[in-house]
């Protein structure tokens, strides 16, 4: 079966009451027909649910679909995008091991990095990322992972997945990990690359309608079990109103991204012809320096365009207070379009220098393009850059 057939068809057992529909299985334990099958499911000799802390039939539902998707063996799914990172950490690393990130990686992560994992002894080296040899110099003898997002945020900066892939192998050793949330499986199959980890913040267009929180780690098996130790013993599991509300999404994850990426390009298009506007990075621009590589690894460009608007800081601002249908708040990935201005926001805590590693200037404005009418869409974004 196709896998986006199976995103839409993959579905928790039937219960007796003969639905079509997915029930809502919010029920925080789960019933043995009698002791003897206690027994078993706790010896692992049968398999079943025992507590949702551990697996319940919403969540396992909303897995199976993800590992269709991305080709994982298994994988576990999460509160939020952030447990799920964390715990692609936590569950795998030890004290005195060491990881190699690509700088441009999402906020929180960058947190994780450098303040909450040095307490425990666990160092990390940035390397940038599109120039090969800092990843070589880079590794240490304790190396135990390598962690990338691409495309990043907000640079929309890419890592060659398949050029990583092939690096890796000279490091058994080494966990290849990636956070692939702005590409979402339908445009981007990590795994495909050799890559052990793939994790992702269901939040964003898995939701794809800014309701829920959600995380998810997929990959090879006897790492997802190390994790499910993990997330048995720490709780940082999905409720079962997430797995359900964010696997019914899933029926329609590749018709939503098809119309961000398309919407997306159009806006990029425009922008790069407008006046008022310095830069523009959207991956699926030829002037986008690894616009190659996009067509190489992306079936299209995401829903992520990134601009500089000339005039800086206090013009971006005015621009966003001039907009009429967008938003201005720090999500992404929502069916409706969201402007976000990240030096004064999601990236404020950065000096002017770490801004500028990461492609972040004073003008810079991040547009998560919906799934309004496009002409809608191009006309609030011009008229607001007429008048700011
Ligand atoms: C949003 C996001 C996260 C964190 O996800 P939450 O669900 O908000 O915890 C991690 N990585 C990337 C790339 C994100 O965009």
């Amino acid at each position: 079966m196709n896998e986006q057939t199976k995103a839409i068809r993959e579905q928790a057992d039937r219960s007796p009451y003969r639905e079509h529909a997915v029930p809502l299985y919010l029920t925080s334990s789960f019933v043995f027909d009698n002791a003897e099958q206690g027994r078993a499911i706790f010896a692992e000799e049968e398999e079943g649910n025992v507590y949702s802390r551990y697996s319940n039939p919403n969540t396992t539902e909303f897995i199976n679909k993800i590992c269709a998707m991305e080709g994982a063996e298994a994988g576990l799914a999460f509160s939020s995008g952030m447990a799920a990172v964390f715990a692609s950490f936590a569950a795998l690393l030890q004290s005195g091991d060491h990881i190699v990130s690509c700088r441009a990686i999402f906020g929180s992560t960058h947190q994780l990095f450098t303040k909450l994992l040095p307490r425990w002894g666990i160092t990390t080296t940035y390397v940038d990322a599109s120039k090969p040899d800092d990843w070589e110099k880079a590794i240490q003898p304790n190396t135990r992972m390598i962690f990338l997002e691409t495309p990043s945020n907000p640079g929309l900066e890419l890592v060659d997945l398949e050029w990583l892939g092939k690096f890796k192998e000279k490091y058994p050793n080494i966990i290849l990990n990636v956070d692939n949330c702005f590409a979402t499986p339908y445009l981007q199959k990590p795994i495909r690359y050799g890559f052990d980890l793939v994790s992702h913040s269901a939040t964003k267009y898995m939701d794809g309608q800014g309701r829920v929180l959600g995380g998810v780690v997929v990959g090879k098996k006897e790492l997802i079990d190390e994790l499910m130790f993990f997330i048995r013993h720490t709780g940082p599991s999905m409720a079962p109103f997430n797995a359900w509300v964010i696997s019914k999404s899933l029926e329609t994850l590749g018709l939503r991204m098809d119309r961000h990426c398309s919407n997306a390009l159009h806006v990029a298009q425009t922008l790069e012809q407008h006046a008022q506007v310095q830069e523009v990075r959207y991956p699926f621009l030829p002037s986008h320096p690894q616009y190659e590589l996009a067509k190489k690894q992306m079936k299209a460009g995401g829903g992520i365009v990134t601009f500089v608007i000339k005039g800086g800081f206090e013009r971006a601002k005015r621009f966003l207070d001039a907009l009429k249908m967008i938003r201005i708040t720090s999500n992404l990935g929502d069916s409706r379009t969201i402007a976000t201005h990240p030096s004064s926001t999601t990236h404020s805590k950065l000096t002017d220098d770490e801004r500028l590693q990461l492609g972040i200037q004073p003008g810079s404005i991040r547009i998560s393009v919906g799934l309004e009418d496009v002409e809608d869409i191009v006309n609030d974004i011009t008229q607001a850059l007429a008048s700011s």
